[in-house]
């Protein structure tokens, strides 16, 4: 940060503590102002639920159920992005990245089945979350050009979703020693980085000046 220097040599900020034991209502003033904000912080730590996770062996897990819960939501959902869209490069980038998906289910189970765990799903509110928006991008768009571009923007928000998680769950998985778990996570990874840059390409190359 920088600081003036006023005509005695004090730095600005010298001058604003010296200002501050001198003048007690502005003392008092600056208190008012952090008592809310410190208040606040104290109250925001949540206590944490029964059956929260105590290691990272436990978030690990966690994820796993949230992220196979989150493929097979998206299983569902694009053949209607599919259906949606105009362009047949859209369309088939769309349908080989549900066989994708498809692979991916059966990969996460893969994972489950190396720690000697069944695979269970569990609600991940941001794939819904992704997923309800993109519905209101296609409600949103004309069908063609404009509608294209909403559901390569829609996707891409899905892969860098997955993207971010798998590369998590990947990381998590090398610190705990599952080689197993971390070829496999690693290997879904790498298929979701190919995706979203084949959606970059298909915005770059005609969709988006097309719907201009
Ligand atoms: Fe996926
Ligand atoms: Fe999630
Ligand atoms: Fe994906």
């Amino acid at each position: 940060m920088a600081t003036t220097k006023d005509k005695k040599g004090t730095t600005a900020k010298n001058k604003s503590a010296d200002s501050k034991k001198s003048s007690t209502k502005k003392a008092t003033t600056k208190k008012k102002d952090t008592a809310p904000k410190s208040k606040s912080a104290d109250s925001s730590k949540v206590t944490a639920k029964k059956g929260a996770a105590k290691d990272l062996q436990d978030l690990f897990e966690d994820g796993l159920k949230d992220i196979y819960w989150a493929e097979k939501a998206l299983k569902k959902e694009l053949p209607k992005m599919e259906k949606n869209a105009s362009s047949k490069e859209l369309k088939n980038a769309i349908a080989s990245h549900l066989k994708e998906t498809e692979e991916q289910i059966k990969r996460l189970e893969a994972v489950f089945k190396s720690l000697g765990k069944k695979a269970q799903a569990e609600k991940c509110d941001a794939m819904a979350g992704l997923l309800d928006e993109g519905k209101g991008i296609i409600e949103e768009t004309e069908i063609g050009a404009v509608r294209d571009a909403g559901i390569i923007a829609a996707a891409q928000k899905v892969e860098h979703y997955e993207i971010a998680t798998y590369g998590t769950l990947a990381a998590f998985a090398k610190v705990l020693g599952h080689k197993e778990a971390l070829k496999l996570l690693l290997e879904t990874l790498k298929e979701e980085k190919k995706c979203d840059k084949t959606l970059t390409g298909l915005a770059d190359t005609n969709l988006n000046s097309k719907a201009e």
